[in-house]
């Protein structure tokens, strides 16, 4: 997808050959083991990964994710994917993304502990608060990222908060963190309803992942006025046409730890919560859920891109040839809001000045209009989907800072 995707682009921007390997191929690809003592005494191997994807720009930054999905290929594609998000955001970073092949859920607290220790460890020799940046990702948190900041920190000697970002609040992450990247996409909706004359207080929404971004998502499309509709986890999905009470919702996922076991009335097929007519829908969960089987059914008028590479190629065309009908929010610019706020944190840690909630947010959403803006003026100008107009000015940055650098030696 990642491939098929920057080719698409390459060829809009009319690059010439021997550039496209130079901006696509990954700098520094890392693999470790790492073992731990599982609870029982014995000894499990996992298998982490660090890609980083270009070095043009400053340090790498991305996040970690702990999944059985991760291998290789999905963390390079993640770490290219975040070169063209910093890059449309006007950070000075480049791309990179990791993991380690595992199921968070199946580790007690100690053995969690035990292997995101283990996996920073690893990474010592190839990270550095100038050189690659980690956060938080799919089965990763705050706590993980304490970890790996006082890992990293017993093995300088020193405390080096700017290690990592999206750290808690007393270990020297920043107010605002933890819910930008929902915020960030609840706030992108409302500046696609605003273009569409679409009001809140008649607006309803669909969100599919009730986590660190779906969550905060829904919660904040509540707050504003919007009618959340069907939300859905990895575990069940659930769906009113009268509206669902969001805070209890999460009420119920911090007690029971998922959406599972909260209603059996308003149960739904999780495929089928995705074609229910709704204003917004917004895949804040995995990879690929928007594929050529249901690109042609989606039902909504905003499709607001919270998780990284939710569509596929194949469903893109699909939904490029819906034109105005359909308004997409590409993934690199609405999920932003969390490396924006991560770029905010490390800023902070560097300079050991902290700001309060309100600036952090508040600069977060003057700089997510300023990238809106010229996204869908380039979309405009150019004729061309909102995702090719974020991916093409991403890329040109990185392309630009390689060509006027030069190639060394
Ligand atoms: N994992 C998040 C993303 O995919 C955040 C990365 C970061 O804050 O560095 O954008």
């Amino acid at each position: 997808m990642c491939r098929q995707q920057f080719t698409a682009i390459a060829d809009h921007l009319d690059l010439p050959e021997d550039e496209r390997d130079r901006l696509l191929y990954p700098k520094r690809a890392i693999t470790v083991s790492c073992p731990i003592h599982r609870d029982d005494g014995s000894v499990a191997v996992f298998q982490g990964y660090r890609v980083q994807h270009h070095l043009s720009l400053g340090p790498t930054k991305g996040g970690t994710r702990f999944s059985t999905s991760v291998d290789i290929g999905e963390v390079a594609a993640l770490a290219v994917w975040m070169s063209w998000k910093c890059a449309l955001a006007g950070l000075p970073y480049g791309g990179a993304k990791g993991g380690v092949t595992v199921d968070p859920s199946s580790l007690s607290r100690r053995e969690l502990e035990a292997l995101s220790r283990r996996y920073m460890q690893e990474m010592i020799p190839f990270v550095g608060s100038h050189t690659d940046v980690m956060a938080p990702d799919m089965g990763t948190n705050e706590q993980v990222m304490a970890w790996f900041m006082d890992t990293y920190s017993m093995h300088q000697g020193r405390t080096v908060t700017e290690i990592v970002t999206g750290k808690p609040v007393a270990t020297g992450g920043t107010e605002g963190r933890r819910e930008a990247t929902g915020l960030g996409v609840v706030h992108l909706v409302g500046s696609a309803m605003e273009r569409l004359g679409i009001r809140a207080a008649r607006a309803t929404a669909i969100v599919q992942g009730f986590g660190n971004v779906g969550g905060v998502a829904a919660e904040e499309l509540h707050a504003r006025g919007v009618r959340v509709l069907g939300v859905s986890d990895h575990t069940a999905a659930y769906f009113d046409p009268k509206g669902l009470d969001v805070p209890d919702l999460l009420r119920h996922v911090a007690a029971h730890g998922m959406l599972a076991g909260y209603s059996n009335e308003l149960r739904i097929d999780r495929e089928e919560l995705l074609l229910q007519p709704c204003d917004v829908l917004v895949p804040a969960a995995m990879e690929r859920v928007i594929t050529e089987r249901n690109a042609a059914r989606l039902r909504c008028r905003i499709l607001a891109e919270g998780a990284n590479g939710p569509t596929t190629p194949e469903a893109d065309r699909i939904l490029a040839e819906r034109g105005d009908d359909l308004f997409v929010i590409p993934d690199i610019l609405c999920n932003s809001g969390g490396v924006i706020v991560s770029y905010f944190e490390w800023v902070q840690d560097l300079q050991q000045f902290f700001w309060g909630r309100d600036e952090v947010i508040g600069r977060l959403y003057g700089h997510l209009d300023r990238v809106f803006h010229q996204v869908t003026n380039r979309a405009a100008r150019e004729r061309v989907s909102t995702r090719v107009a974020a991916m093409a000015i991403g890329v040109s940055k990185v392309r630009d800072a390689k060509k006027t650098r030069g190639l060394f030696p």
